[in-house]
C-alpha cells in the first residue's frame, strides 16, 4: 500500500485530500498541529495515522520524521498543504504576522521535505506543495501571504531540478479561494462578491476539486509531469486585463 503524508490535514482541503487518497487505495500520514482537530478528523478514517506536529518547527519536524523512519515507513507522496492566513495593509503587517506567515507557509515546506528527503528519494516519490492564485497575482493586503506564496513556487521548482535525478517530481497547486475555514475568515461578503465577478466560472472552487488535482499529481498519470505550478482556480489565473467594462 503506497503512504502519502498530508499537512494539515485536520480539516479543509488536507482532509478532503486525505480522503481522496484513501478512497483510491492509499494510507496516510495525517500531520497537523491542532491535536483535537487531527484527532476527531481521523476517528472513523481507516488506514491513517494521525501526528500532531507544527510543520513550521525544527525539532517537532525532526521528531516526526524520525518517527516515521523508525517505523519504516516509504514515503510516495508529501502533500505540504498547511498554511495560514493572515491579510493586511504593509502599514499594519508588523514583523511578528510576517513571521507567522512565512514559518507556516514557507519554512514549514523547507523543513519538511528536507527532513523526509531520502525517503522520498527511496521510494521515488511525489512532492506537491499548495501555493495559491495569490502567489501569482498581487493584490493589496496579502504582502505576506502572497509573498510566502510565491515563494513556495520557487520552492517547487528548486526543488524539482534538484531532486529529478533521484526520481523525485515536484509540483505546485495554486488553488483560487476556496470556502474553508481560512477563506471564511478573511474574505467578506464583499470580497466573494467580488471573486464571483472575477472568476470566469463564477464560483468559489471545492475542497474536493482542488484535492483531486493533488492526487492526480501523486498518481502514476503524472509520471512525467514535475516542476509545473497548476492553477486550479476557475479561470481566474487566465483573466489578465480583467476589467469589469470590458465585459
Ligand atoms: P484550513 O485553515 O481550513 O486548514 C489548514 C489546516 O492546517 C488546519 O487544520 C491547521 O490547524 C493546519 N495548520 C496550520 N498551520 C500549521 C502548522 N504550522 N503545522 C501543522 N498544521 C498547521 O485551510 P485550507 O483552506 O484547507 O487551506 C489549505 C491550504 O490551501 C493552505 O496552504 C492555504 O494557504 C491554501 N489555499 C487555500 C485557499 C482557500 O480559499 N481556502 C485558497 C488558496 C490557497
Amino acid at each position: 500500500m503506497k503512504t502519502a503524508i498530508v499537512t494539515g490535514a485536520a480539516r479543509g482541503i488536507g482532509l478532503a485530500t486525505t480522503r481522496q487518497f484513501l478512497d483510491q487505495g492509499w494510507q496516510v500520514v495525517m500531520i497537523d498541529r491542532d491535536e483535537p482537530a487531527l484527532n476527531d478528523a481521523a476517528l472513523g478514517l481507516m488506514n491513517v495515522d494521525p501526528i500532531t506536529c507544527d510543520v513550521s518547527q525544527p525539532d517537532q519536524v525532526a521528531n516526526m520524521a524520525a518517527t516515521l523512519r523508525s517505523g519504516g515507513t516509504s514515503i510516495d507522496a508529501l502533500v505540504n498543504n498547511a498554511g495560514v492566513a493572515e491579510f493586511g495593509p504593509i502599514a499594519e503587517t508588523d514583523f511578528e504576522t510576517w513571521r507567522k506567515v512565512m514559518e507556516t507557509n514557507l519554512d514549514g515546506i523547507f523543513l519538511m521535505s528536507q527532513a523526509l528527503r531520502e525517503s522520498l528519494c527511496a521510494a521515488q516519490g511525489a512532492i506537491v506543495n499548495i501555493a495559491s492564485i495569490s502567489g501569482l497575482r498581487a493584490s493589496t493586503l496579502r504582502v505576506a501571504y502572497g509573498t510566502s506564496k510565491a515563494a513556495v513556487i520557487q520552492l517547487t521548482r528548486q526543488q524539482a531540478v534538484e531532486l529529478g535525478e533521484f526520481g523525485v517530481r515536484a509540483n505546485c497547486v495554486c488553488p483560487g479561494p476556496v470556502d474553508t475555514k481560512l477563506a471564511l475568515a478573511v474574505h467578506t461578503p464583499e470580497i466573494r462578491a467580488a471573486y464571483h465577478d472575477a472568476i470566469p466560472l463564477n464560483r468559489y472552487g471545492t475542497e474536493d476539486e482542488i484535492a483531486a488535482m493533488i492526487t492526480f499529481l501523486c498518481s502514476p498519470s503524472a509520471s512525467y509531469v514535475t516542476g509545473q505550478v497548476i492553477a486550479v482556480d476557475g479561470g481566474f489565473e487566465a483573466t489578465g486585463v480583467g476589467l469589469p467594462a470590458l465585459r
